[in-house]
C-alpha cells in the first residue's frame, strides 16, 4: 500500500533540487522553496510568535485587569503591568511588581480556570510557517486550558508534531527542548528555535547550543545580539 506523506515528499524535493538557494550574484534559480533544509526541526513558541497577544488581551485579561484594579495594589503601575502581561507569564509579572501572595494566588487561580473563546488569528506570515517542509514542534509556557483553547481556536494543532504546554511552576522550556531532542534523535545543529522572548525560549536554546531566531514582530529589540526577524519571509536564511 502506498502512503502519501506530504512531509517526506517536500523533504525529498528540497534534497533533490539542491540548487535552489539564491545565488550570490542575486540571480537565484526559481524553485518551490528557494532554500536547502539543513534543519530537521523547528521549535516554535506560541504567544507573540504565532499570534499577537495584544490582539486578544482586552477580552482575555478583562477579569484579571478587574481583579488587579480592585485590589488597590497596582494603582501607579497598572499600565506597565498590562504591557508586561502581553509578553511574560503572570507569575513573573506579579513577582516583578511585588504583588502580594494573596493577589498572585487569586490571579493565578483565575487564569488557571480560563479558556479563550473569542476571535484569534495567527499572524498573516504564519502561513509561510505552515508551508515549511520541516518537522515543527510547539512549546509554550502558560496555563494548560488557556493555551489549549488558543491553539484550538486558531486551528493550528495539526501544524505540529508535538505540542507542549509547560507549567512555569513545575518545568522549563529547556527541559522540554532537551527531552525533545533526545526522543527524536536530533542533534543540536538539526534544530532551530523561534520565539519572541530573549529570556525564555531564546535563552533556553542558547543554553543547549541550539540556533535561535528572535521573532520581533513589534520591533522591541532593535539592538539584540541574536538573529532577529520581523516576518517569516526572513526565516529561510536560518534553515
Ligand atoms: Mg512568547
Amino acid at each position: 500500500m502506498l502512503i502519501y506523506d506530504p512531509g517526506s515528499f517536500l523533504r525529498w524535493l528540497a534534497i533533490a533540487y539542491p540548487a535552489t538557494r539564491p545565488l550570490a550574484n542575486g540571480k537565484g534559480i526559481s524553485s518551490p522553496f528557494n532554500l536547502i533544509m539543513a534543519r530537521k526541526a523547528i521549535i516554535f513558541d506560541l504567544d507573540n510568535t504565532i499570534y499577537a497577544v495584544s490582539s486578544i488581551a482586552d477580552q482575555l485579561f478583562a477579569p484579571l485587569f478587574k481583579l488587579l484594579k480592585e485590589s488597590g495594589e497596582v494603582e501607579n503601575n497598572f499600565e506597565e503591568i498590562k504591557r508586561d502581561l502581553m509578553r511574560k507569564p503572570f507569575q513573573l509579572v506579579a513577582r516583578k511588581y511585588g504583588l502580594t501572595e494573596g493577589l498572585t494566588q487569586k490571579g493565578t487561580h483565575l487564569l488557571q480556570n480560563m479558556t479563550y473563546e473569542g476571535e484569534i488569528r495567527p499572524f498573516d506570515d504564519y502561513r509561510l510557517v505552515r508551508a515549511l517542509p520541516v518537522e515543527k514542534f510547539l512549546v509554550t509556557t502558560g496555563f494548560l486550558q488557556l493555551q489549549q483553547s488558543k491553539i484550538e481556536r486558531m486551528g493550528i494543532r495539526q501544524d505540529f508534531r508535538e505540542v507542549h504546554i509547560v507549567d512555569i511552576e513545575s518545568g522549563t522550556k529547556k527541559e522540554v527542548f532537551a527531552a525533545l531532542l533526545q526522543r527524536h534523535h536530533l542533534r543540536p545543529s538539526d534544530v532551530l528555535v523561534v520565539g519572541d522572548d530573549p529570556d525564555s525560549e531564546i535563552k533556553a536554546a542558547q543554553e543547549l547550543d541550539l540556533a535561535a531566531v528572535l521573532y520581533d514582530k513589534a520591533g522591541l529589540y532593535p539592538d539584540a545580539s541574536i538573529p532577529r526577524i520581523s516576518d517569516y519571509r526572513q526565516l529561510s536564511a536560518y534553515l
